[in-house]
């Protein structure tokens, strides 16, 4: 069986070689891109040339290659596609989706604190909902401090009473999806931009980064892997970069931008990255793109429960066993050891497993 148009894609980062993670989520694209017949396409995102390690685009190849994986055509970089990226941003702002910000790091922070002090000091205005889940950790009543009275408390006991089962839909309501973490390059601050630079710089400022500007809504998926997903973007995550202060390009635009102009059907990636779909859904639409299907599989830990990442020093994979490495990867994705005689035989049957719990029916 095959579905036409299929097209999947692996799509490392070049800050190192791949380590026990980043094969779990190359075998899963693969697996799942020959389980429907379909493409599969590497494309070297070293759009973040601070991060980016001279040769480890090398490295990566040649350990796909002696793991047996071979991808489908020429190899897409993203440094190499500022033009792309450009028209698609002058697409956004010609929409007046785009707009400049002045804010640093440190004036985010302050903004945010200074709202969530305003919000204890006025508890009846009218909470904004995404603050809701703060509100859970409200102190029990008789534990109040001075900072948070006994009415404070009572108040937003109410509030959060009142409006529970819109707020929050995948924690009010079961059967809906879980509302997910913001993704990791926003953890500065973990909390939403507050849209200080949304309609027009503040006196005498100039841009330095610049935003797109969520439009409000919940945004809803499905995931092959998690199930029905979904995220308020303008609350959690607020307005989200596209062109950095250091004038590079975000990776959430040059990933769509690069999905759409590769015809990517389907995204099967690590669950690192959940957060941020339901940006790149948007993202996609307002350039008139249809999402891919989404796939999220599960991360690698190391002993302290942390994600192995590059950051992490995370072991290379040893290459010179790559039955070893794939069985590995390939009991991470929930499935019975093969003890495969070989590599042939390993793609072999991986593929028809796959394809039975997966592939098109
Ligand atoms: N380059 C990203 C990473 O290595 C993956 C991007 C994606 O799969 O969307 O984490």
């Amino acid at each position: 069986a095959s579905r036409a148009g299929y097209v999947g894609r692996y799509a490392p980062s070049p800050s190192g070689p791949l380590h026990a993670g980043s094969l779990a989520a190359a075998l899963a694209s693969y697996l799942d891109a020959r389980a429907h017949g379909g493409r599969w396409l590497l494309r070297i995102e070293d759009i973040d040339t601070p991060r980016s390690v001279a040769g480890a685009d090398r490295v990566i190849m040649q350990q796909l290659q002696a793991l047996g994986m071979h991808w489908d055509g020429p190899v897409v970089r993203q440094s190499q596609r500022h033009a792309l990226y450009q028209h698609a941003y002058d697409r956004l702002a010609a929409q007046g989706l785009v707009y400049g910000c002045a804010c640093t790091r440190r004036e985010i922070e302050e903004a945010i604190r200074q709202a969530r002090l305003a919000e204890r000091q006025f508890p009846e205005q009218r909470l904004p909902e995404w603050r809701l889940p703060e509100l859970q950790h409200a102190p029990a009543r008789g534990q109040e401090s001075a900072d948070w009275p006994a009415q404070a408390t009572e108040a937003r006991k109410a509030r959060l009473a009142q409006v529970s089962g819109r707020a929050h839909p995948g924690k009010a309501r079961p059967g809906l999806a879980q509302s997910m973490p913001a993704a990791p390059e926003q953890s500065y601050s973990e909390r939403p931009y507050p849209g200080t630079c949304r309609n027009g710089l503040p006196a005498g400022r100039t841009a330095r980064a610049w935003r797109y500007r969520v439009p409000a809504g919940l945004e809803r998926f499905d995931d092959r892997w998690l199930g029905p997903q979904c995220q308020d973007v303008r609350h959690e995550v607020g307005d989200f970069v596209l062109r950095r202060a250091d004038g590079l390009w975000a990776y959430q635009l040059a990933v769509v931008v690069d999905d759409g102009e590769q015809q990517v059907s389907d995204i099967v990636r690590g669950a690192d990255l959940l957060g941020s779909t339901a940006r790149q859904r948007m993202l996609a639409r307002s350039l008139g793109l249809s999402p891919p299907s989404v796939m999220h599989v599960p991360l690698v830990c190391d002993a302290q429960g942390r994600k192995l990442s590059k950051q992490n020093h995370a072991a290379a994979l040893d290459c010179s066993r790559p039955l070893e490495m794939l069985e590995a990867a390939w009991r991470h994705l929930r499935f019975a050891p093969l003890a495969a005689n070989g590599l042939d035989d390993f793609w072999q049957r991986a593929q028809t497993q796959w394809a039975a719990r997966y592939g098109p029916h």
